[in-house]
């Protein structure tokens, strides 16, 4: 059995009472959390163990991710400004247009930036997960993968959002055996079993009812969560309005798919009855405030909130920085709220963690930092010109913290990232192989199709 302490160091537990232990040492055995307190006596009961000093740093849980798209990566740059859904008219997505090799590069790419802004658990939803599923086993971090299925019978043009009018079963039944593959190869399927699987449909306006009946099946049958883009744009809502007669939550909740164990994702434009839709069924949110606030957008996660849904939280395209997603959630739900006391960075912190254990069904083992549960955390160097004075280091840290503040990883008790390197992972190949992919990508994509405007100049 390895024992390791990390003491002399700040511990923010996130446990129900947030209690922040000062001067203080956690033991870790294993791959669980063993004992927390003052330093003289966790060093007294354990010796032997591998002693880390956490002098001038603090520890946190580690932050859980519920929506991440790792190869939208290759977006970065280009999507972020020009609205949602963008106003791009390419018929071909560049994601489809690399190998299964550059697309494990990509999504590693994904997984660093993970890392390195705090992530210990993250959702990856996509289609074909399968071709780098390997590669985030050797991470040692801990994901929960959602391949994507859809049946609708859309134009290489579709854009999300658009009206859809018919479905396939030739479709269905092929995205449904490949998310059945996944469940069995990877669901609860490693040694370590950092890894676990979820349903996932798309987009509500490209699953047909039959679709969501399978999926709902899928997860009852492995015992786990479903996830869907939710109420994500005024388009879809239109949409929903035209093709079945009633919004996006209405939908679904006469197809039986709210509930807790549905992860709805985004929920930007509800009425006040598909809020009471969403808590009287007892389902999951997953808000991305930092793309939402890119999309000029703010989800009313309050009512949400009031009216009886757990709140988890996620980045979505384009970057995976949770630590730029904690701020905007603070800053966001603040204006939303009109009101500049709350939330607090604590009540922000807690969603991160917590909040988004429960939302994944993940509570008992993860999202806080107490005796039995497991290993995974970050520390931050909080010897910093953006931190100190830290008189309150979770509010230091959430409103002025840096993703380099972040030196160390440790997932089911074991190291990813300590002293700013990669255990399991070649960073510096791996950046410059993303940024050759991606930059030959897009020009290849502009040199298929000269004539859909396209209002950037790439970099040479
Ligand atoms: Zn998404």
């Amino acid at each position: 059995m390895s024992t390791k302490v990390i003491a002399n160091t700040t511990i923010v537990t996130c446990d129900p009472g947030r209690t922040v232990l000062h001067n203080a040492a956690i033991a870790i055995r294993d791959n669980r959390i063993a004992t927390l307190g003052a330093t003289p006596q966790i060093r007294a009961l354990y010796p032997g163990a591998e002693l880390i000093d956490g002098h001038g740093k603090a520890v946190f849980p580690g932050l859980i991710n519920c929506h991440a798209h790792l190869t939208a990566n290759l977006f970065r740059g280009i999507s972020e400004d020009f609205g949602f859904p963008s106003s791009f008219a390419f018929p071909e997505d560049v994601r489809d247009m690399i190998s299964d090799e550059e697309t494990t590069i990509m999504a590693a790419l994904g997984a660093i930036e993970a890392s390195r802004t705090g992530s210990t658990t993250t959702v990856e939803i996509a289609g074909g997960i399968h071709r780098y599923a390997h590669m985030l086993d050797k991470t040692g971090m801990r994901w929960v993968l959602a391949e994507t299925t859809a049946d609708g019978v859309v134009p290489p043009t579709f854009r999300a959002g658009e009206p859809v009018h018919a479905y396939s079963f030739q479709l269905r039944d092929k995205s449904l055996e490949q998310a059945t593959r996944l469940f069995e190869k990877w669901h609860h399927g490693t040694e370590t079993d950092r890894i676990t699987c979820m349903g996932s449909t798309g987009l509500v306006e490209t699953t047909s009812p039959n679709l969501l009946r399978a999926v709902h099946e899928l997860a009852e049958k492995f015992d786990s969560r479903y996830t869907i883009h939710l109420n994500q744009s005024r388009l879809e809502v239109e949409s929903l309005l035209l093709m079945r007669g009633v919004r996006p939550t209405e939908s679904l909740f006469h197809n039986d798919y709210l509930g807790p164990r549905l992860l709805g994702a985004h929920v930007r434009f509800l009425s006040p009855s598909e809020i009471s839709l969403l808590g009287a069924t007892r389902s999951n949110i997953s808000h991305q405030p930092a793309m939402a606030a890119r999309r000029a957008v703010i989800p009313p996660i309050p009512a949400l909130r009031n009216a009886g849904c757990t709140i988890g939280m996620g980045t979505d395209n384009n970057t995976q920085d949770m630590v730029e997603v904690m701020r905007t959630g603070l800053f966001t739900e603040r204006i939303i709220r009109d009101d500049g006391m709350n939330p607090q960075p604590e009540d922000i912190l807690t969603m991160t963690t917590m909040g988004s254990a429960s939302a994944l069904g993940m509570a008992d083992d993860i999202g806080s930092l107490e005796v039995g549960k497991k290993a995974d955390l970050f520390i931050i160097n909080t010897q910093r010109s953006t931190l100190v004075p830290t008189n309150r280091i979770v509010s230091a840290f959430i409103h002025n913290g840096q993703p380099g503040d972040i030196e160390s990883v440790m997932v089911d008790g074991e190291f990813v990232l300590k002293d700013g390197k990669f255990l399991n992972l070649d960073e510096d190949t791996i950046i410059r192989e993303a940024d050759n992919i991606g930059k030959t990508v897009w020009r290849r994509l502009l040199e298929k199709y000269p004539n859909v405007p396209f209002p950037i100049t790439l970099a040479p």
